[in-house]
């Protein structure tokens, strides 16, 4: 049975009328006075109270206090120990959360692990921090016409293994989870195989491997992998989520081969090559969701779009200037490292649309920039302001269009060594320029020029592009010019906001793991930014 107080009714009494006038000033402007004043009452009450009985078992604690708590958390980075002591204790945590009663300020560490993970289940998290965002956009008239976007990779709590150590904690993972659900199956497990993969001891423990012989380790883990995997297939274990976990790992690290000569007696596992192994493989059996991409390393990707306004003359955020507005995060995101984040961009923009928020502009980062992006912004009307790609070779100092000087068609009017071309021509769907071979020969940037000898007649060099190649230079080079960076250089301020979510807000050293609960993490900790935000321009007003 669940528990709703109203909050909307003013006290009798006012509980907080013993605070000196200081002290209650202090209150009302920091976080607790932005929670108590802006979020309490519109907290989803509702929307947690489907999934409980209204009429049967044990009344619940309040709801309003429910939901506060789990936010407060977040806010703080708390453990769920020092959570239950701010309850109870913490004069701002009463203030903030509006607790009335002995009861609303008591609650065990399992009433509060059991709604997290209720919370959790039913993914209420992306709709606490939107209705709430949404709460302060308006209580704080947030212009939302600009906003910026950026990613940031983020790491679960969990150890980087060695493909090695990925295989033996998987077998170890599925033998311990084998023994608690189903101890008949488990008897089967051939007992040296225990030995050396869970107890750890004795000769032959992948414990004691060193890494001069872990690839001939890893054939053999490999097998005793697909023994387990050929052993447990149609049985009940199949069931067990660390099953499926061996499956996947099996899959991708290495290659089964089923002996045709009739010579081997079972199929064997071949150690697939490195560059083979797909990204999306499990990086840790104690968090198989996470994803791996080479330059970020292993773990999450979180998508942030925030408000900026130019009363910040840093450009910095404002978290460290005087300013009349906060930025406040708009849209949270958290995916696979394997997906690039240019394709996260309509989807953002979808949500914020949907939630009154379209920006007119939005900044982002070379990664925003490609050109089907762009269109897809014209076409819901959003100025998309992030600079293209760096043309194709220009990264390795091959010289690219850019550097050609062109004339308004487009057509190449001199070469980076300030030589005419012998002739240019267009037709619908290329342009070329023509070189006398000869000046290329003798020209030092020839091994990094684009142009290439003609195959028809040898002493002319040609340079072939495309008008959408025209297009792209063209749009390059206005990202040169001072107006685009005027504009541009706003989008740096993300930049202190991810610092922000990942130092202030502790990001960066997260204690959960799995898909579920870091989205749970990533989006009440930018609610909680928001409100710290909030209460910063508050202390202002
Ligand atoms: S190789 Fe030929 S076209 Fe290229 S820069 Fe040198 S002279 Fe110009």
């Amino acid at each position: 049975m669940f528990t709703l107080r109203d909050r909307r009714t003013g006290d009798l009494f006012d509980r907080w009328s013993d605070l000196g006038e200081k002290r209650r000033r202090l209150l009302e402007r920091s976080w607790a006075g932005v929670f108590r004043k802006h979020l309490l009452e519109n907290l989803p009450v509702d929307e947690l109270s489907h999934h409980l009985d209204d009429r049967l078992g044990r009344p619940s604690k309040d709801l309003h206090v429910v939901i506060g708590v789990l936010i407060l958390q977040q806010l703080h980075d708390l453990s769920d120990r020092a959570t239950v002591e701010a309850l109870a204790f913490n004069m701002a945590w009463h203030y903030a959360l509006g607790v009335q009663s002995e009861a609303d300020a008591y609650f065990c560490e399992k009433t509060l692990r059991n709604y997290r993970r209720l919370f959790i289940a039913q993914g209420l998290d992306e709709l606490l921090f939107q209705r709430l965002t949404d709460r302060l956009v308006r209580a704080f008239d947030v212009d939302t016409s600009r906003q910026r976007m950026d990613s940031t990779a983020l790491r679960s709590a969990m150890r980087s293994l060695t493909r090695l150590g990925i295989v033996v904690e998987t077998i170890s993972k599925f033998v311990r989870e084998l023994k608690r659900s189903d101890p008949a199956l488990h008897s089967r497990i051939d007992a040296d195989m225990i030995r050396r993969y869970v107890d750890c001891e004795g000769d032959g423990a992948f414990a004691n491997t060193s890494p001069s012989v872990s690839r001939r380790r890893l054939l053999e883990a490999g097998q005793d992998l697909l023994a387990l995997a050929l052993q447990f297939r149609g049985t009940a274990a199949e069931q067990l989520s660390s099953f499926a976990i061996l499956e996947r790992v099996l899959r991708d690290q290495f290659d089964v081969v089923e002996d045709g000569s009739g010579k081997l007696a079972t199929p064997i596992a071949i150690v697939r090559k490195p560059a083979d192994v797909p990204c999306d493989t499990v990086g840790n059996p104690a968090d198989p969701d996470s994803s791996f991409n080479a330059h970020k390393g292993q773990g999450y990707m979180a998508q942030i779009v925030e408000t900026w306004c130019d009363d910040d003359p840093d450009g910095k955020g404002n978290d460290t200037a005087n300013v009349s507005s906060p930025d406040l995060i708009t849209h949270v995101e958290v995916h696979k490292m394997t997906v690039h984040d240019g394709h996260r961009v309509e989807d953002a923009m979808a949500g914020l649309e949907t939630r009154n928020l379209k920006p007119a502009m939005l900044l982002g980062d070379s990664h925003y920039g490609a050109g089907e992006t762009k269109a897809m912004m014209r076409t819901r009307e959003i100025d998309l302001v992030a600079p293209m790609p760096p043309a194709k070779g220009a990264l390795s100092g091959r010289l690219t269009l850019e550097d050609f000087a062109l004339d308004a068609s487009g057509l190449v009017l001199r070469c980076p060594n300030d030589i005419k071309p012998t002739s240019t021509s267009a037709s619908r769907v290329r342009l070329q320029a023509r070189f006398d071979l000869s000046d290329c020969r003798r020209c030092p940037d020839m091994l990094r020029c684009p142009v290439q000898a003609d195959k028809y007649d040898g002493s002319f060099a040609r340079f072939q592009y495309t008008p959408v190649r025209v297009a792209n230079r063209k749009r390059r080079l206005y990202e040169q010019s001072k107006a685009f960076l005027d504009i541009y250089r706003w989008r740096a301020g993300i930049e202190a906001t991810m610092s922000r979510l990942k130092h202030q807000m502790n990001l960066a050293n997260l204690r959960v793991r799995g898909m579920p609960a870091m989205r749970y993490v990533v989006h009440l900790r930018a609610l909680g930014l928001n409100i710290h935000r909030c209460a910063r321009v508050g202390q202002g007003i």
